[in-house]
């Protein structure tokens, strides 16, 4: 027991409107544990029991970057959960497959349980466990009222690709998004420079997949992709119209 904490902070950064920091890691604490050996593979490996109630549950996409280009990765949903994790009393996000999902079919205010893996990478993951196994829906929570934010079931990954996505300001996916399963916070990776693809860096974006007459919304500050030799690409406003213009104001 009582081999993780969490740490980490939500922070987006000054006029970027971009969180470079967001996820809360989860961390080895004790020594003599599993978990606490000075070991990535161990660390990995060691398969974590946890429960609790649902706070949210969202697409879980990860967003690849080259400049001007982009591309999603869609891995599943991410669940918050406000439980217990190795025994400790914590709130924590867990990656499960689209699979899974389509046969539990979990939304907020649901009781589940499973075991899962630590996260190897954080950079491209916004789950703190995955891998998960054993997964049960121990108890299903109240019919979820029907204003934003969304609270009902996250629909099949095709819906998500098929509406396409705005920016979201990263202050209004904290306050009012976090819960909705139109909002998503997105690991991204970008490839600074196309002919020298190892130089890479990472950081978190929020978007919006739902209703373009939603009265939550805030887009935030346009955001801009480092390039090579200083340069940088601008994402303008055009990009999110165009990414949306085949869905009317309430759809
Ligand atoms: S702005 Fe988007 S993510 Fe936020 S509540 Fe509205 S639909 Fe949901």
């Amino acid at each position: 027991m009582g081999h993780w904490f969490l740490t980490g902070v939500s922070a987006p950064m000054a006029g970027d409107d971009i969180a470079e920091v967001y996820i809360k890691r989860r961390l080895p604490l004790d020594t003599g544990s599993p978990a606490s050996e000075d070991s990535d593979a161990l660390r990995t490996n060691y398969k974590i029991a946890w429960s609790g109630a649902v706070t949210a549950a969202q697409p879980r996409i990860r967003l690849m970057r080259s400049f001007d280009e982009r591309s999603h990765t869609y891995l599943g949903y991410l669940l918050r959960i406000v439980g217990t994790v190795d025994g400790v009393v914590a709130e924590f996000r867990v990656g499960i497959g689209s699979g899974t999902q389509a046969k539990q079919q979990i939304r907020i205010g649901d009781h589940v349980e499973g075991l899962g893996h630590q996260v190897a990478d954080p950079r491209l993951e916004a789950a703190d466990i995955y891998k998960v196994s054993k997964l049960k829906l121990i108890r299903r929570g109240a019919e979820p009222p029907t204003t934003a934010p969304w609270h009902g079931v996250p629909p099949p990954l095709p819906v998500y690709r098929e509406r396409g996505h705005r920016r979201l300001a990263a202050a209004s996916y904290d306050s009012k998004c976090s819960s909705c399963v139109w909002g998503c916070a997105m690991p991204v990776e970008m490839i600074i420079d196309k002919w020298n693809p190892e130089r890479r860096r990472y950081r978190t974006e929020t978007f919006c997949y739902g209703p373009l007459s939603c009265s939550q919304y805030q887009p935030g500050p346009t955001r801009k992709v480092p390039g090579r030799s200083g340069m940088s690409y601008e994402e303008e406003d055009w990009i999110d119209e165009d990414a949306t213009a085949h869905r009317g104001p309430d759809e």
